[in-house]
């Protein structure tokens, strides 16, 4: 290829896009560090500490520290004493931008090559660090732009915001009568899936709540395919669902 009097080789320029993208590349365990903290400060008001980091990534407090120093020096974090870690604005935009890689290939997988819902966490894990936006874009258009993943996580839209989550609440609050629909689940374990599985519920199946018993405070509800459905008080707090 002939550029101005430089003769450049097609590969120059795939060099070239790889060393520019739009965002600076980071190391795969930079990046599930960025996610953690993300997920943790996400549920608490203040920043994460070292020992929450250590056991969300199951490693010692020694390597959580070293390596905050050095998201700390690449600016991605802000460690002061006493008030945790917490996420500078350019760290929370990658940890969003994995978290989007993530929950869209989660819901690729279930949608289009047929995984179960509790088989595709750890494959999205691998899967997230793949470094393309076009092909997080494009397979965001192919799936028509899902909101939510399979386990009702709000998949972040490309400027990184997230669904309206307001309004949800665990089932167990649920009162008699109720129409409402399943929006996540809070504990996402394969057992747990697997048991919603056998129940016939997914994301989006709406029930309503027909009695409740005292004894246990089990629920006894309706989905459109299942009359007289009783659910125990731990299924019931850990379904998410909202009013319709
Ligand atoms: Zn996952």
């Amino acid at each position: 290829m002939k550029l101005g009097k430089y003769l450049v080789s097609p590969n120059y320029f795939v060099m070239f896009a790889k060393q520019s993208p739009e965002m600076p590349s980071y190391s795969r365990s930079e990046e599930n560090y960025l996610k953690a903290i993300f997920t943790i400060c996400e549920k608490a008001a203040k920043g994460a500490s070292t020992t929450a980091i250590a056991q969300r990534l199951e490693t010692r407090s020694s390597s959580v520290t070293e390596m905050v120093k050095r998201l700390s020096e690449k600016g991605l974090v802000d460690h002061r004493p006493y008030y945790g870690v917490k996420l500078t604005d350019t760290g929370r935009q990658v940890a969003i931008t994995i978290i989007r890689r993530h929950r869209l290939w989660e819901s690729f997988l279930v949608t289009y090559l047929n995984f179960k819902w509790d088989e595709v966490h750890e494959l999205a894990e691998q899967l997230e660090h793949v470094r393309s936006n076009e092909l997080t874009d494009r397979l965001d258009r192919f799936m028509d732009h899902p909101k939510f993943d399979p386990h009702g996580d709000p998949i972040p839209d490309p400027q990184g915001h997230f669904m309206d989550m307001a309004g949800a609440v665990p089932l167990s609050e649920v009162g008699k009568d109720t129409l409402v629909h399943i929006v996540g689940v809070k504990d996402s374990s394969p057992s747990f899936l697997r048991l919603l599985d056998g129940l016939g519920l997914k994301m989006g199946s709406q029930i309503t709540v027909n009695r409740r018993f005292d004894f246990d405070n089990s629920l006894e509800v309706s989905s459109r395919f299942r009359n007289g459905l009783l659910m125990n008080e731990r299924v019931c707090e850990n379904l998410i669902v909202k009013p319709l």
